[in-house]
């Protein structure tokens, strides 16, 4: 049974964070999306809501995606689930150089466990977390980029 870890903020989870985990089940028997606790970070939802959020969009998979939380190291983490790999999405160039310190670092730390890249499809390519924060507290439409209860708890959040 090959399982990936899908670590992030998922703050909140969009329609790119999906697209991603769509591709990956593909590859894997099981994904772990597990949400980033990183206490130094301030985010719009908390870690229960992101977790929440994340549960509800995840529902119609089965038994195949299971949702947690971390801290700590993400390689440990993944060791600790039977992990072979670990998930990111990459979108533009933009996200590679970041993405390339973190894969490189978590392969010096942990040989056993690889770091899979997938890319969204093309529409989701400008779409993140941040901008939909954003585009959410000035009360504009998301819906297009989010589950629909991710749009309704935006909504509810900047009301
Ligand atoms: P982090 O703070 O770890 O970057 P994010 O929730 O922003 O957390 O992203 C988690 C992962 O999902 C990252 O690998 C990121 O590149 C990927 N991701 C975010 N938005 C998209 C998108 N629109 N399409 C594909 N992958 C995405």
């Amino acid at each position: 049974m090959k399982i990936a870890v899908y670590p992030g903020s998922f703050d909140p989870v969009t329609n790119g964070h999906i697209d991603v985990l769509e591709r990956a089940l593909e590859l894997f028997d099981r994904v772990i999306i597990t949400v980033a606790r990183n206490a130094a970070k301030h985010t719009l939802f908390s870690e229960d809501q992101r977790v929440a959020l994340l549960r509800e969009s995840v529902a119609k998979y089965d038994g195949n995606v299971e949702v947690d939380a971390f801290d700590g190291l993400i390689v440990e983490y993944a060791r600790a689930h039977g992990a072979v790999a670990l998930l990111r999405g990459l979108r533009a160039v933009s996200d590679f150089e970041y993405e390339f310190q973190m894969a490189l670092m978590n392969r010096k730390l942990a040989v056993d466990v690889e770091t899979v890249f997938l890319m969204p499809s093309e529409r989701y390519t400008y779409l993140n977390s941040s901008i939909i924060r954003e585009l959410a507290r000035l009360r504009t439409d998301v819906s297009e980029f989010v589950p629909a209860h991710v749009a309704r708890a935006l909504a509810e959040k900047f009301a």
